[in-house]
């Protein structure tokens, strides 16, 4: 079988029924050598941003998101960004790799041990992306895990698309809305998780959508960054 990242290695029978036995998640055509080539972030990260850091602080952008607007986003990540990463994304938002879905259990389940959390909140995908891909990529990352589906993303309205026009008022809108069908407790901790964390907009509103109706925020975790 052929690998879906590199097309070349090939994924034997054995291997996987090896996979299956041992974690009960399977990595599903993706070589060995793929696999090793993903980087983890490790060391010293950002504690706004999760970006890796010689020292545990706040980075110049995060610092200067504080100035600006008193607060910190606080989001960790996995994995850097990087090629091997993109590939990754590639093949599983854009080819129908929904079997990928499962890459990556085992560490994101390593890394939400370090987290007091109760519930995952998932970023959510709109409509439109929904209807294109046939499924929501970021909620199949953390497939098998406590995800509650509190936010929702906004209904753009004809007038605010009108009375919007500019790029810059876009970029300032809050985009998510609290689904008033799931009901959380509001004592409840909430992780907020999402695919990829780029330049934190979409973690910072989710967060805030949560936060000014009551909940309870203590992090946001990216697969990567
Ligand atoms: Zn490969
Ligand atoms: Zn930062």
């Amino acid at each position: 079988m052929l690998c879906d990242l590199c097309q070349q290695d090939t994924v034997t029978e054995l291997e996987q029924l090896k996979y299956q036995l041992t974690f009960q998640y399977r990595i599903d055509k993706i070589c060995r050598s793929c696999q090793g080539k993903f980087s983890l972030i490790e060391g010293n990260t950002c504690r706004g941003c999760g970006r890796s850091l010689a020292k545990q602080e706040l980075c110049a952008d995060c610092l200067q998101w504080r100035r600006q607007a008193g607060c910190i986003v606080q989001s960790q990540a996995i994995y850097h960004y990087d090629e091997q990463m993109a590939a990754f994304f590639a093949a599983y938002k854009f080819q129908s790799g929904y079997h990928l879905r499962y890459t990556f259990t085992k560490a994101i389940r390593q890394r939400l041990r370090l987290i007091r959390y109760d519930t995952l909140v998932p970023i959510p995908v709109s409509a439109g992306t929904l209807n294109r891909r046939g499924f929501d990529h970021v909620q199949g990352l953390f497939t098998g895990m406590r995800l509650c589906p509190l936010l929702l993303c906004r209904q753009p309205s004809k007038t605010s698309l009108v009375q919007q026009g500019r790029e810059a008022r876009l970029k300032t809108r809050q985009p998510f809305i609290i689904n008033s069908a799931s009901r959380l407790d509001k004592g409840q901790r909430i992780c907020v998780v999402d695919d990829v964390y780029t330049t934190g907009r979409t973690m910072r509103h989710a967060m805030l959508c949560l936060k000014e109706a009551g909940y309870r925020v203590v992090q946001g975790l990216t697969l990567a960054r």
